[in-house]
C-alpha cells in the first residue's frame, strides 16, 4: 500500500510527488504521458529562461524518481474509498491502495466526479492547500479550473503535498535545504 497516490503527469502531479517522495512518504504517480506541456514552449517558468514543455517534464520525472517515487504509465479508470483508504484501479486491471490521493488530471475531471467532491459552479471547491471536500483527497492545477499556467500548477502540487505531509506526520512541515558545505 502506498501512502500517497498522485494521478496526473503534468507540473501539478510531478511537483506533488516530488515533495511527498522527498519527505519519505511512499509515493506512486500514475500518468498517461498526455500532459498539455507537450504543446507548450515556456518563457515564463521562473528560473528557466526558456524550455520546451516536453523537456521540462522529462527533467521533472528524473528528479521525482531520484527521490524514490514510483512512476507508472497507466490510466486510472476507477477510484473509490474503502474504510480509511482509497482503492485505485488501472485500465489494465491492477489495483493500488493509498491513504491520500492527489488528483492532478488536467482537463479530465472523471476521477473527481467518481469521488463525489464538491463544486462551486464549474470550479472545484478546494482550499489553499488543495484540500477538496472529501477528506484526504487533494487536487491541484488545471483540474481546479481556476488557473492555467504551468508554474501555478506546480505550486498547487507543492502546496497540496506540504499540507498532506504535515497531516501525516502530525507536525508542521517545511522542505528547507541549504547550500552544500553549510550547516
Ligand atoms: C498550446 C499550449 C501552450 C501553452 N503554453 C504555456 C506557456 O507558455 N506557459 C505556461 O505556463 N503554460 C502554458 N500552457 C499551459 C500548461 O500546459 C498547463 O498550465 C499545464 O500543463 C497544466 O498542468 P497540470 O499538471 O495542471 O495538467 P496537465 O499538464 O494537463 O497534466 C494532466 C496529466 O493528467 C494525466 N491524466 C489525466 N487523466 C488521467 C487518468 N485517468 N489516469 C492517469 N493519468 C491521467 C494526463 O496524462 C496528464 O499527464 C500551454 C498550454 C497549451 C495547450
Amino acid at each position: 500500500m502506498a501512502v500517497v497516490v498522485v494521478i496526473g503527469g503534468g507540473p501539478a502531479g510531478y511537483c506533488a510527488a516530488l515533495f511527498t517522495a522527498k519527505a519519505g512518504l511512499g509515493t506512486v504517480l500514475f500518468e498517461t504521458n498526455e500532459t498539455k506541456m507537450h504543446n507548450a514552449y515556456l518563457y515564463n517558468y521562473l528560473g528557466i529562461p526558456e524550455i520546451g514543455g516536453t523537456e521540462l517534464m522529462k527533467i521533472a520525472r528524473r528528479q521525482v524518481e531520484k527521490f524514490g517515487a514510483n512512476v507508472r504509465m497507466e490510466k486510472i479508470t476507477k477510484i473509490s474509498r474503502q474504510g480509511q483508504s482509497f482503492i485505485i484501479e488501472t485500465a489494465s486491471g491492477t489495483r493500488e491502495e493509498a491513504k491520500y490521493v492527489v488528483i492532478a488530471t488536467g482537463l479530465n475531471e472523471d476521477l473527481l466526479k467518481q469521488l463525489g467532491v464538491g463544486y462551486e459552479g464549474d470550479a472545484l471547491k478546494v482550499d489553499r492547500h488543495g484540500q477538496t471536500t472529501v477528506e484526504n483527497v487533494y487536487a491541484g492545477g488545471w483540474v481546479t479550473r481556476s488557473k492555467s499556467q504551468a508554474i501555478i500548477s506546480a505550486g498547487d502540487g507543492a502546496a497540496a503535498a506540504i499540507h498532506l505531509i504535515a497531516k501525516e506526520t502530525g507536525k508542521p512541515y517545511k522542505d528547507f535545504d541549504v547550500p552544500p558545505g553549510t550547516k
